[in-house]
């Protein structure tokens, strides 16, 4: 079989798994095996101990196992916070950060090698756009790094590179693989999912009533500004934007999140905050205010905390639940994309 046409192993259903035992003459109780060490993180088929050498060398030779690589990791020494720098099969960089809550462990993972949204904020835009993940290869970023750690992970956020609806069937086949309650078993609750605003999938994401989280990157709080931000914004409007909000709220019962980084002296202007509450106003919702990482390159400074307390409590004083999220891992480049971006750079640098 070449290359091109096999599968990575993370992608495999169970009853793909299954078949393939039966086609080849190997008894059924074996692709129950294998799911289990898939499930934990094993995906290397020499680690595979009670599997015969013989079936091994047939399941290299027909799916891929092993390829997809952890080559690179960053301890931050101020939160422990951890960076996990992925090779994919085809050469495309991922990355996924570990942070510890006293809660537990929670992991941000990636959707795409890249991403296509253009954000002017964002070190992952800048990269370019390599390729959507397979629900495998998103799997595999939790299930690897658990197996890296020795620890299990608890909840699961989509909101490393990549914009998750922009990959929306992979998406659900990852939610639907972490869900199993004969696999890995991950409550829904436990996983979120952050889109910047595409309002077509966010109504389709709706009508599914799943109990995963939902999170929209908002950043801005009228047209003129999030076009500035973020492209997607040209696409769709702002009050089509929280309508589809507000849909989602009525029709789930479930409170969803506004992420809103904040950019000094861009949109954490008192008027902002004001244009914000007045936006929000009786969603059953909850406002992350971010401080944003500066990157190289990046046109926007980062907010100073003064102005960030202020922006907060304007947002609280109107009846918006805010908070602050807690910055893990400045000191290892944590935020969305920036590694991949300096490793792409490195790259192009030794060619
Ligand atoms: S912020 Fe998210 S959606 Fe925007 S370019 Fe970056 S990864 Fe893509």
């Amino acid at each position: 079989m070449d290359k091109a046409s096999k599968k990575y192993c993370l992608d495999l259903t169970e009853e793909e798994l299954l078949k393939w035992c039966l086609d080849n003459g190997f008894p059924k109780f074996r692709a129950g095996q294998i799911s289990k060490w898939l499930n934990s993180g094993v995906t290397e088929t020499s680690r595979m101990t009670n599997i015969p050498a013989s079936m091994r060398q047939k399941l290299d030779e027909d799916f891929i196992f092993s390829e997809m690589k952890i080559i690179d990791e960053f301890v931050s020494k101020i939160d422990g916070t951890r960076k996990l720098v992925y090779l994919l099969p085809d050469g495309n960089i991922i990355e996924t950060v570990i942070m510890r809550y006293k809660t537990g462990l929670s992991i941000c993972i990636s959707s795409q090698a890249g991403c296509k949204m253009g954000c002017s904020f964002c070190a992952s835009a800048k990269a370019g756009f390599g390729r959507s993940l397979t629900a495998g290869e998103m799997v595999a970023q939790v299930l690897m790094a658990q197996d890296h750690i020795g620890e299990k992970i608890r909840t699961v956020v989509v909101m490393g590179i990549g914009e998750p609806f922009d990959n929306f069937d992979n998406l659900l086949e990852f939610i639907k693989i972490m869900n199993n309650p004969d696999g890995i078993n991950m409550g829904a609750r436990h996983i979120t999912v952050s889109t910047c605003g595409l309002v077509p999938k966010i109504k389709e994401f709706t009508k599914l009533k799943l109990q995963v989280n939902l999170a929209i990157s908002l950043h801005a709080p009228n047209d003129e500004l999030r076009r500035e931000l973020m492209p997607v914004a040209s696409a769709y409007s702002i009050s089509e934007l929280i309508d589809a909000c507000r849909d989602y709220v009525n029709k789930t019962g479930r409170r969803i999140t506004f992420e809103y980084s904040l950019f000094n002296e861009v949109n954490d202007t008192f008027a902002c905050a004001e244009q914000l509450s007045r936006l929000l106003k009786g969603l059953n919702c909850h406002v992350n205010l971010i401080a944003a990482n500066e990157f190289p390159g990046s046109p926007y400074k980062r907010c100073v905390p003064k102005r960030v307390d202020a922006f907060r409590r304007a947002l609280e004083s109107k009846g918006i639940n805010a908070t602050l999220r807690r910055e893990m891992g400045t000191d290892i480049m944590a935020a969305c994309g920036q590694l991949r971006r300096s490793k792409e750079e490195e790259r192009a640098g030794q060619v």
